[in-house]
């Protein structure tokens, strides 16, 4: 009897939780009607059997294992043990829900607002808890044959997936449709569709590098399961036994740590020179920052160019541009960033005969220096590039290990001999080369070592996603490092993503004519037709990490879309409002908490250059001044980095340098772990990093083979 009560309140529970932690604007503590509540009948029997129980579920930033504590009626105490979840966003769940759970004596409770990720996986992990204090078992799971169909909310959009279940088991599981990335999402599905199909269960790990599509597919499974009479709570509860760790040697002329633009493009050259390749790729998807990229290359004098109606561009030109602006930093290799610039052609031309498709060519701006189209835009972007790449490495020879974390260089009488590695079964592995060449990236995804290295930068909208292996591993190998105060930046104008906008004249990659933009104080610091360039140094040198754009009401007529499209919105992660209308300047300042003296100040002062027909302050250009008249728009411009700068010291072998400043033998770098002599805090543009990591990929793997008995 108590068992049959107790299932009848966990489909309760269960009808309660499927509607989700809604988020809600104000913290409710009361139960949801569906939630829960001991009947008198149940509380003769006791609802559960007192006790603590575990239950976890995967949160944004990796799995929530908490603790529930029960005696027959009542949620005692939720206890969270582990958790990984964004300070100030998804830790707010952590703190709040808590107490919640309790007041409530309910698994079903209102998520915080801002944090809906981290509340929906704290509430199935309270739940999961529950139905094990309820009693419940695997056995007692069935599900009836059928075709189901879930969704959940994975990259770009929702990934929607059939799953068909035959003589009670899940028998496939079909990607019906899904906005993901190929190269991420589409490889993830692959091997989460593998073990859920061999395993039965929903509790297998997510895909290292796509926790978002994993989180995404788990939630289309559940929801699809559901429907076939599953006990969805038991299989994520399922867990799935890892083999054992075992001691593994491995042997190659030459391995590669890292599967992104650097390392693909090393692994080629080197498998093309004949050597025999090991590639590791730390995560269970390829690509890093790579796969993420618009994969746009930079390149001159390319057939490319050519065919595409631009005569006559140079490599002497396109250095001459590059040198321009790079010629501030003091830090700055010419010889590094010539070579670079001089093997351009060449490049983009290995690129296509390796499966790399472009689809068109564009100029980063309309202004000199980087006015001339050198931009060769991959098809499918960054994961474009990186499966092209992925699938010629394969063809020509090289051995993949995916999962696979280089965790030390292994370095012999001052020479290095391969890595130490492990994998997902931590298994003990060392892989001994040659030549060993570090293509782990950079640290745009380390929190700890953006706030260490760029502490301007406190929000950024779009980041890289460099772990920092790479610095750890070269400096521990006895690399020279230099770390730069300043990473790959550029501002983000959020209606980017507005799509069908008419295109903006002024710039190939920002919307910037007719418009004001000021500093983070709310000061005008540049002509805004070549803002994006201009703009960073400014910025980021006076301390703030964003400015701000705006307009008025001729501009509103002109693109209502732009404007409509940040009212009354908050940015993703960070939950904040993107854009503000008020009828008077100071309303504005007041709302962006600038001071209203100074945005009224620049706001007069860009009117009055309007009517003089001339803009003395910045030379923009007439045609684009626009006077700024009420009702106003205030959009924020937030940072964008994506990449860090920084890393090992190399030369134009990419032979890493050492603390005595000689080559360390049987070392190369390449690739965002290795660029601090070809980086200025004014970027070119993108499309140079992509070159410079497969120019020095292939240096590197040039050098070596060259070596080779
Ligand atoms: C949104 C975005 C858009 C961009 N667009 C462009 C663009 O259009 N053009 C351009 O030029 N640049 C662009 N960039 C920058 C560019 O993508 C990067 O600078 C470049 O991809 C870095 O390549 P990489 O090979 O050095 O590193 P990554 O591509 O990050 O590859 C490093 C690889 O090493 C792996 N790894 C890390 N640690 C280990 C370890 N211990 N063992 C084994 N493997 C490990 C990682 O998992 C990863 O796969 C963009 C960046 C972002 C974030």
């Amino acid at each position: 009897m108590k068992k049959c009560i107790a299932w009848l309140v966990a489909l309760c529970l269960c009808l309660a939780f499927a509607a989700g932690c809604a988020p809600a604007a104000e913290q409710t503590v009361e139960p949801t009607p569906e939630a829960a509540q001991p009947t008198p009948e149940a509380e003769d029997e006791g609802l559960y059997t007192p006790g603590s129980y575990e239950g976890e579920a995967r949160g944004f930033g990796g799995t929530i294992k908490l603790t529930v504590t029960v005696d027959e009626n009542n949620i005692l105490e939720v206890v969270v043990n582990e958790q990984a979840e964004t300070a100030g966003i998804g830790s707010r769940a952590i703190e709040e829900l808590p107490a919640t759970f309790v007041q409530a004596n309910s698994a079903g409770v209102d998520g915080v607002s801002g944090a809906t990720f981290t509340s929906n996986a704290m509430c199935e992990a309270v739940q999961a808890a529950l139905d094990q204090a309820m009693g419940g078992s695997a056995e007692e799971s069935a599900m009836a044959d059928g075709v189901y169909t879930g969704s959940g909310p994975a990259y770009g959009g929702d990934v929607t997936l059939s799953v068909t279940v035959e003589g009670g088991a899940i028998s496939a599981i079909a990607v019906e449709s899904s906005s993901d990335t190929p190269m991420i999402g589409g490889e993830a599905y692959k091997q989460l569709i593998e073990q859920v199909v061999s395993e039965q269960s929903l509790g297998i790990d997510g895909i290292a590098g796509a926790t978002v599509s994993s989180n995404g597919f788990l939630t289309a499974m559940s929801e699809a399961l559901e429907q076939s009479g599953a006990n969805v709570a038991q299989l994520k509860n399922k867990t799935v036994e890892k083999r054992a760790a075992q001691t593994d040697s491995y042997e190659s002329q030459v391995l590669v740590i890292g599967g992104g633009m650097a390392g693909l493009t090393a692994a080629i050259e080197a498998a093309d020179q004949g050597a025999d390749v090991i590639l590791l790729e730390k995560l269970g998807v390829l690509g890093g920052s790579t796969t993420r990229s618009e994969g746009y290359v930079m390149g001159a004098g390319t057939q490319f160019q050519r065919d595409n109606g631009v005569e006559g561009d140079t490599v002497e030109a396109f250095y001459e541009d590059i040198y321009s602006v790079y010629q501030i930093e003091p830090l700055l290799d010419a010889g590094l960033l010539k070579k670079t610039i001089y093997d351009s052609t060449d490049l983009i031309e290995f690129l296509q005969e390796n499966g790399v498709v472009f689809e068109k060519l564009v100029a980063v701006s309309a202004f000199e220096p980087r006015a001339t189209p050198r931009n060769h835009c991959t098809e499918g972007k960054g994961g474009g590039l990186t499966s092209a790449l992925y699938a010629s490495a394969v063809e020509k020879g090289v051995k993949v290990y995916m999962n696979t974390a280089a965790t030390e260089i292994l370095k012999e009488n001052g020479t290095v001999v391969g890595a130490k590695a492990t994998n997902q079964y931590g298994d003990d592995l060392t892989f001994r080369a040659d030549a060993t060449i570090l293509c782990a990236g950079s640290y745009g995804g380390n929190e700890e070592m953006m706030k260490e290295l760029n502490p301007n930068i406190l929000a950024e909208m779009v980041k890289g996603c460099g772990d920092g292996d790479g610095f750890t591993l070269a400096e521990n190998a006895g690399a020279q490092m230099m770390l730069l105060d300043y990473p790959q930046l550029q501002y983000y104008f959020y209606w980017n993503g507005v799509p069908d906008l008419p295109v903006y004249p002024a710039s190939a990659i920002r919307p910037v004519h007719n418009v004001l933009l000021t500093d983070g104080v709310g000061q005008r610091v540049a002509n805004e037709a070549d803002f994006n360039f201009e703009f960073i140094e400014k910025v980021y040198y006076s301390g703030q990490q964003e400015g701000y754009c705006i307009v008025g009401q001729a501009f509103y007529e002109q693109y209502p879309e732009v404007c409509e499209a940040g009212l009354g919105k908050t940015f993703p992660v960070r939950g904040d409002e993107i854009a503000y209308t008020a009828d008077t300047v100071e309303e504005l300042a007041e709302w962006a908490g600038l001071d209203p003296e100074v945005l009224c100040a620049t706001v007069e002062r860009y009117n009055e250059l309007c009517a003089l027909g001339e803009d003395l302050d910045f030379g923009k250009d007439a045609e684009d001044m626009e006077p700024i008249e009420a009702p106003y728009y205030i959009m924020k411009l937030p940072a964008i980095v994506t990449d860090g700068y920084g890393g090992a010291v190399i030369n134009e072998n990419a032979q890493v340098i050492g603390t005595d400043g000689e080559p360390i033998p049987g070392f190369y770098a390449a690739g965002c772990c290795a660029v601090p002599q070809m980086s200025c805090v004014n970027y070119y543009g993108c499309g140079t990093s992509l070159l410079t990591c497969g120019v020095y990929g292939r240096a590197a793997a040039q050098h070596a083979c060259s070596l080779l008995g």
